[in-house]
């Protein structure tokens, strides 16, 4: 046997060869087939029938294939598990390789290479999400960051030290990470939840990526886009190259890149973005964040730009308090933010369907996306008053001068338009004369064949004589076998040519039918073809207007997202925020937004809190004790949210705040709540601790929740003491401590910054009560033994934990020398079953009395009686 592959296996081997590190999806008929190692792992992930095709090197060929109408969703699947796949499809007719000879193979090539960061299709991106392909790249002593959006062409670049690298991928959150070979990001890469692709050098090169963004821009220079550094050239060169690698060269629309100001957004590290849960929660999902909880936007790109507007909340106050005026003003005109919110949820998703059409993969839907989102927003810049908020006004100017291009899509588009331009149908009729006469003579000819149908049943004698379609046949004249004899004789041989006999059927041909078939099928082609150019002339016109177009769809998402921030405001009772350019921190009031929510799902309700933190020249920390479970995390993260809230844009869950402009914000959670990432926990709560304490400038906000709690007691005291004064001396900025140390509320006399404040609770016949209410002062005791009851740890291990605390409290008070002499004195543990708890006894003597009390029969006296006696009981 020989061992020579054949030619379609050879063919397949080379564009595997030419594609590694890819699956390849290799195109036969209606199939995606792939084969060998490919078709083993895409089995197992798919969970799909493995079968075999045939031999190589005298092995079976593993094989499984997918139907290419359902092939978006295998690939969803492939690319969420981290695949990236190459499509090799069918380049010509198959006929045409036929008439090469018998043995050539039809030619195929990869069109596209699918991968986490260059997905277009809507029903493979999330639509409330940016699907961003970043690219880190390093010259010298330079560094920088470009990240792209080729589902909307949003292109932008910041100079990026690779300290920042990783609260900046944080931020972004990107799919996909380019960076050069060997370049060590892998970790950094899946922190950030982005597939790490590693590319050439050659990528990287910033001669190379200038000249390649030139050509892509239609530019002699660059300048005109600003001055970028030859790490941002390379960066942005490193991911056109990709794209073009890809796309196989056919680009996206990608804007003009936009450098971002360093020192723009309020700046929030990786650890206080997961910590504060603010896209995305704890457990994962986005479910749970604070981007679920207010997000009332009513269009996909709306909600893209919330997410990006609470991943980096802004510093310029100008800005701010611009997007605060456009929130008030439609908090202040409820039927205005009504109307404009009615208008924007019929608006999709433009920025998307654009690039689809750019990259060639658009259809007449894409077209009437457009037209519909252009549409409306003329409708919405129309109702938007003269006297309207700047940030509303320029959004209205960038909604209008597109009628030329509506008019256009309205003319030539049918209402509800096929997803396909395969089919037709698309066009409106007397948009295209041409068209319209080519339709007619199509439908027309349709007609004529009724009419003959009639004709053939008289002339054949046959009353149930049909004429019927199919695909391989096409026309043709049906009748029973019976019914057929005097058809296959002359005279009517004549006229009926037979074409096929099934089991019970006989079906005919004539020269006259198969003419006017032929006339059909010309009309139908003509009209596709017309259709098809009208679809070229369509996109080039939408093309021509991109930039006006990616325009007017930011226009929108900015009146999406302040209407969306007014419609939570007045639901929720949210105030506008004072920001300015002091230190003040004062909130009345305050609410966490999350806790919030899932307390109002159970019918209970959050009790709101103050917060000041407002002073002048000194630093201002406020210390925070009070037993577990009483709110002391919850009231930190509702402080550091509403500042985010409020540098967002949009109003805080509150009823009064005044906020001096937060230049950084951070948050840390002792270790003890972080041991899901599995590393010495303990020292990565230190090693965030000390970047907070490197970093922290007097703009910044800090929030420590139990830090060091993760070691022993004295240690961990220790080091929270030390923190605590390094905040205050040093960082001299303003925060918010928790701690279960009731030690450290000694500090507030020694610094004058600190003060203390404690969440009450209340204790009541040996249960604690959590009343949530902040206030000043120190918190008494942890209550950590009640608290241990509530969560269920049995009676006998409470009472004796009860029994250690005692003694090591008057011991405490005694001035006992080592806790460890006091702990020898101690009596024994008894495990002894527990007796029966008298508590019981007094209950049930309660209950029996009370059974027999029957309220209606008391007078008021006998009432007052009962309650002395009761309460003896008691
Ligand atoms: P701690 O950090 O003190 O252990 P948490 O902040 O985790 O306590 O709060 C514990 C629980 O108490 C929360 O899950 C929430 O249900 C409830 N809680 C916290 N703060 C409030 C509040 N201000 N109003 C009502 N319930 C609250």
């Amino acid at each position: 046997m020989s061992d020579q592959p054949t030619p379609m296996m050879a063919q397949y081997l080379a564009i595997r060869e030419a594609n590694p590190g890819a699956l390849l999806f290799y195109r036969m008929g209606d199939f995606y087939e792939m084969f060998f190692e490919d078709a083993v792992a895409a089995a197992a992930a798919l969970d799909i029938a493995l079968t075999r095709r045939g031999t190589h090197l005298g092995e079976p060929i593993p094989m499984c294939g997918v139907p290419v109408h359902a092939a978006e969703s295998y690939l969803l699947t492939l690319i969420r598990k981290g695949f990236r796949v190459a499509i090799a499809e069918q380049m010509e007719d198959p006929a045409e390789a036929k008439k090469r000879g018998s043995k050539s193979v039809v030619a195929r090539d990869v069109v596209r290479l699918v991968t986490p960061g260059t997905l277009t299709e809507e029903s493979l991106l999330e639509a409330r999400r940016h699907n961003f392909l970043a690219a880190f790249a390093q010259v010298r002593e330079e560094a920088a960051l470009a990240w792209v959006d080729i589902s909307t062409g949003a292109f932008q670049v910041m100079d990026c030290p690779p300290a920042r690298l990783s609260p900046e991928l944080a931020r972004l959150a990107p799919r996909e990470l380019l960076a050069v070979d060997g370049s060590g990001l892998d970790e950094l890469a899946a922190d950030a939840g982005a597939a790490l692709t590693d590319l050439h050098a050659s990528a990287f090169d910033s001669g190379a990526g200038a000249r390649r963004l030139c050509a892509l821009y239609g530019v002699e220079t660059l300048d005109g886009f600003g001055a970028f550094s030859r790490a941002e050239l390379s960066a942005m060169g490193a991911i056109v190259d990709y794209l073009e690698l890809t796309q196989k060269g056919k680009l996206p629309l990608l804007r003009p890149p936009v450098r971002e100001r360093a020192g723009g957004a309020m700046q929030i590290d990786a650890a206080t973005r997961r910590n504060l849960e603010l896209t995305q929660a704890l457990s994962g999902g986005r479910e749970g964040s604070l981007l679920a909880a207010i997000d009332r936007s009513v269009t996909a790109a709306g909600a893209r730009l919330l997410e990006r507007r609470i991943s980096a909340p802004s510093r310029d106050l100008a800005l701010i308090h611009a997007r605060h005026d456009a929130v008030a003003q439609l908090v202040d005109d409820p039927r205005l933010a009504a109307d404009l919110r009615a208008a924007l949820a019929r608006v999709p998703d433009m920025d998307r369907a654009l690039s689809r059409l750019a990259l060639e993969r658009g259809g007449p839907r894409d077209l009437a996306a457009i037209r519909a989102g252009l549409t409306q927003g003329a409708a919405i810049a129309a109702r938007l008053p003269d006297d309207a908020a700047p940030v509303l006004r320029e959004a209205a100017r960038d909604l209008t001068g597109h009628d030329p291009l509506t008019g256009l899509l309205d003319r030539a588009l049918v209402a509800e338009p096929p997803l396909l331009t395969r089919d037709g149908g698309f066009v409106a009729p007397e948009y295209d004369p041409d068209l319209d006469q080519t339709r007619r003579l199509r439908d027309e000819g349709r007609g004529v064949i009724a009419g003959m149908q009639a004709d053939y049943a008289a002339l054949a004698g046959v009353q149930s004589l049909k004429i019927k379609h199919n695909n391989v046949l096409g026309y043709f004249i049906e009748t029973t076998t019976t019914h057929a004899e005097r058809m296959l004789a002359p005279p009517l041989s004549e006229t009926f040519i037979h074409r096929q006999t099934t089991a019970n059927q006989i079906r005919f041909t004539t020269v006259e039918l198969s003419e006017l078939e032929t006339r059909i099928l010309n009309a139908r082609d003509r009209a596709l073809e017309i259709e098809r150019g009208i679809f070229e002339q369509l996109r080039a016109a939408v093309l021509d207007r991109a930039p006006q177009i990616g325009q007017a769809a930011r226009a929108l998402a900015e009146i999406d997202l302040a209407a969306a921030f007014a419609d939570i405001a007045s639901g929720e009772g949210w105030v506008r925020p004072r920001v300015d350019d002091s230190r003040a921190f004062a909130i009345e009031g305050g609410r966490h937004p999350v806790v919030e929510r899932a307390l109002k799902r159970k019918s209970e309700s959050f009790v709101a809190n103050d917060c000041d933190l407002t002073t002048g020249a000194t630093p201002a920390i406020w210390l925070l004790t009070g037993p577990n479970m009483a709110g002391k995390s919850t009231f930190l993260r509702q402080n550091a949210l509403i500042a985010v809230l409020a540098q967002a844009g949009a109003f805080v869950p509150a009823c009064r705040a005044h906020i001096g402009l937060v230049s950084q914000l951070f948050s840390r959670v002792g270790a003890a709540d972080d041991l899901a990432r599995g590393r010495s926990t303990f020292m990565v709560e230190m090693v965030e601790t000390a970047a907070i304490l490197n970093q922290a400038d007097d703009h910044a906000l800090v929030i420590l929740d139990e830090i060091g709690r993760g070691t022993a007691t004295w240690d961990g005291l220790s080091i929270a003491w030390a923190v605590m004064e390094h905040l205050h001396e040093v960082n001299r900025c303003r925060a918010l401590f928790a701690t279960h140390y009731h030690e450290m509320t000694a500090l507030s006399a020694r610094l004058d910054g600190v003060e203390n404040a404690t969440v009450s609770v209340r204790e009541w016949e040996g249960e604690v009560i959590f009343l949530h209410e902040v206030r000043k002062g120190a918190a008494d005791r942890s209550y950590g033994v009640q608290v241990a009851r509530l969560a269920g740890l049995p009676a006998s291990v409470v009472d004796r934990a009860r029994e250690v605390l005692d003694a090591l409290e008057s011991g405490e008070r005694e001035g006992a020398a080592r806790p460890a002499a006091l702990i020898d004195d101690l009596p024994l543990f008894r495990a002894a079953p527990p007796a029966p708890a008298p508590a019981k006894a007094r209950e049930s003597a309660l209950d029996a009395r009370m059974k027999q009390v029957h309220p209606d029969a008391m007078t008021p006296r006998e009432a007052l009686d009962l309650i002395y006696e009761l309460k003896a009981l008691s």
